[in-house]
């Protein structure tokens, strides 16, 4: 397995791949690695001759206040795990090499970004865009795969992808859960004991706007209340960021359920904060 960190160097393996005939499969991560990423490498696997994986904690994504110094990192235990399912080439480039002093390039899809997490992360997902762009252009992928445990963002991928034209298929995976249900993400492991217990009911909840639906309930208003006092209730070390019924693909509030919808939950705890989501087809 090759591991990468020079920018150009892994640009000029992925284009001597695809001259050679080779399909790419590209997985981009902020590492941390843990089921629901080896899902997305396994389906790669599946799917590709070659599995580039990147890891890549991206400054841009991150507000001054959030996350990035305290996001969890192990670089060595990642390669371990990207090779052991055969990984063909891992990309772990450094924040100055992604964004040299002349970086003055941003990525943007407004129209998806209005609700759910852009409204108290209004820099996010500008910074997804543009590093996911730069990651394309240096991977050359065939297919790209992403979680549907960050939907928001697969629907902005998906939509930036079409619009500035990358011939690249974007492959959405399912959420991977913990047994109990919490959704897997890196930054479980910055939970107390007491968050992570009652983290289990965020999922939950979202079970609960569901079952509300298929029961025949189309009152947005009342499932959503009916959620948020479940949460309210149940976690009381946390503070709803938002709780949403949204179209799944517009990514814009519904008012009445007509339609496939999807329930969208953020929660913050003291250091963390947890998205979780669940679509009902009707
Ligand atoms: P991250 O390292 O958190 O930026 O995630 C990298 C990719 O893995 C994104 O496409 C995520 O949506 C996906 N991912 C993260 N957690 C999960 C999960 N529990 N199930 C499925 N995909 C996930």
């Amino acid at each position: 397995m090759l591991s990468i960190t020079d920018p150009i160097s892994f640009q000029k393996q992925t284009l001597l791949w695809r001259e050679q005939g080779q399909t790419i499969g590209f997985v981009p991560t902020m590492g941390y690695l843990h089921e629901g990423h080896l899902s997305l490498i396994k389906a790669a696997r599946e799917k590709t001759d070659k599995v580039v994986v990147s890891i890549f904690v991206n400054p841009t994504q991150f507000a001054p206040h959030e996350d990035l110094a305290s996001y969890p990192r192990d670089e060595e235990k990642d390669l371990s795990l990207v090779e052991k399912l055969d990984g063909d080439l891992v990309f772990l480039p450094s924040p100055d090499s992604m964004y040299d002093s002349g970086s003055a390039t941003w990525v943007e899809v407004p129209e998806l970004a209005r609700y759910l997490c852009a409204v108290s992360r209004p820099i996010h997902f500008r910074g997804v865009c543009t590093v996911v762009s730069k990651l394309f252009h240096l991977a050359n992928p065939h297919y790209a795969f992403f979680g549907e445990k960050d939907w928001q963002q697969l629907a902005i991928i998906r939509r930036m992808t079409k619009d500035l034209m990358f011939p690249i298929e974007i492959i959405g995976c399912p959420i991977v859960r913990e047994n109990d249900g919490l959704a897997k993400s890196s930054r479980n492991v910055n939970l107390t004991e007491t968050e992570r217990v009652e983290s289990v009911h965020i999922h939950k909840a979202l079970e609960l706007a569901s079952d509300l639906v298929q029961s025949g309930n189309t009152n947005v208003e009342v499932i959503l209340q009916k959620a948020r006092d479940y949460i309210e209730q149940h976690i009381p070390s946390g503070e709803i960021d938002y709780l949403e019924a949204v179209d799944p693909d517009k990514i814009t509030p519904v008012s009445h359920i007509e339609q496939n919808v999807l329930f969208a939950v953020a929660v913050k705890f003291s250091v963390v904060r947890l998205i979780d989501n669940q679509c009902v087809r009707l």
